[in-house]
């Protein structure tokens, strides 16, 4: 049975294609927000990718911010779920889950059974989410995936006070006049980033073991700060960014299994 999971973003479509709820068949990230054709353009690259049609799939599920926009999905699952799904699916011990997208956080606690037991979420505010880190990698000239390596270069990194997107990116143009090096300025967004979804997630509490997933999850810098904040190691895999899809793909191998056993 092939099971299409999809997940439109505020920045990123994604589709997952899994083979009787075991296998990763194919995928697709596209970059384009909600509202545009980024979900059709990631359906047609995953299944181009998997060499199978949208016939072949036994049951479509949507997730994310943009989920009431596809209409072709057979389900709409809140991205909670299927973040916590995908997550307890590839770290099976897993029990508090960082996620951070392109316009917010939210931390999922999940209890024994994988199952979403609480959360708190930033949606309100820039900072602390990956529009934070586009926002500032554009003023530093930078792509997103280069803010890791630029970080790991860092000697003496900077503090970024403002809590607000729009002040720190002020300050970091300040900084840049006053010579602070570029690496030194990305290990300070990234301790920025880190420190405020720390604090979402010591509102639901730290509980072992904790992974990172969202696109955000990708730059290291950001994992590390928070590893340090936290105190706890973070688990990563690179898969990250399609956990949402990953888990709305195994919703409907879950839902479909469950017809056929009754
Ligand atoms: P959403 O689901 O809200 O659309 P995603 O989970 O896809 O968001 O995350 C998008 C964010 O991930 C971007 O805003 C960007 O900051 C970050 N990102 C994307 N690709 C990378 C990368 N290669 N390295 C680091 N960060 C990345």
């Amino acid at each position: 049975m092939y099971t299409l999971g999809v997940d439109i973003g505020s920045t990123t479509a994604k589709a997952v294609i899994l083979e009787n709820g075991e296998r990763i068949v194919a995928s697709s990230i596209i970059i384009a927000t909600v509202g545009t054709s980024g979900v059709q353009n990631a359906v047609t690259e995953v299944l181009d990718k998997s060499g199978l049609r949208m016939e072949d799939m036994t049951a479509v599920v949507a997730t994310g911010y943009g989920r009431q926009t596809y209409e072709q999905a057979d389900y709409q699952i809140s991205e909670l779920s299927c973040h916590a799904i995908g997550a307890h699916f590839v770290f099976p011990d897993v029990h508090t889950v960082i996620d951070i997208g392109g316009q917010d956080a939210k931390v999922l606690s999940l209890n024994e059974r994988g199952q979403l037991a609480n959360f708190a979420m930033n949606d309100k505010c820039a900072a602390g989410t990956g529009r934070f880190l586009d926002v500032m990698a554009s003023i530093l000239n930078l792509k997103i995936s280069d803010l890791e390596k630029e970080a790991a270069k860092a000697t003496e990194p900077a503090q970024i006070s403002s809590t607000c997107t729009v002040f720190a990116e002020s300050e970091v143009i300040s900084q840049l006049a006053n010579g602070v090096k570029i690496p030194d300025v990305v290990a300070g967004i990234c301790s920025s980033v880190a420190s405020r979804v720390a604090s979402l997630v010591r509102r639901v509490g730290v509980q072992e073991k904790v992974c990172m997933t969202g696109g955000v999850a990708q730059n290291g810098g950001v994992r590390l700060a928070l590893e340090k904040e936290l105190g706890v190691p973070i688990l990563y895999d690179d898969k990250a960014q399609l956990m949402g899809a990953l888990g709305a793909s195994l919703y409907a191998f879950n839902k479909e299994n469950k017809k056929n056993n009754t």
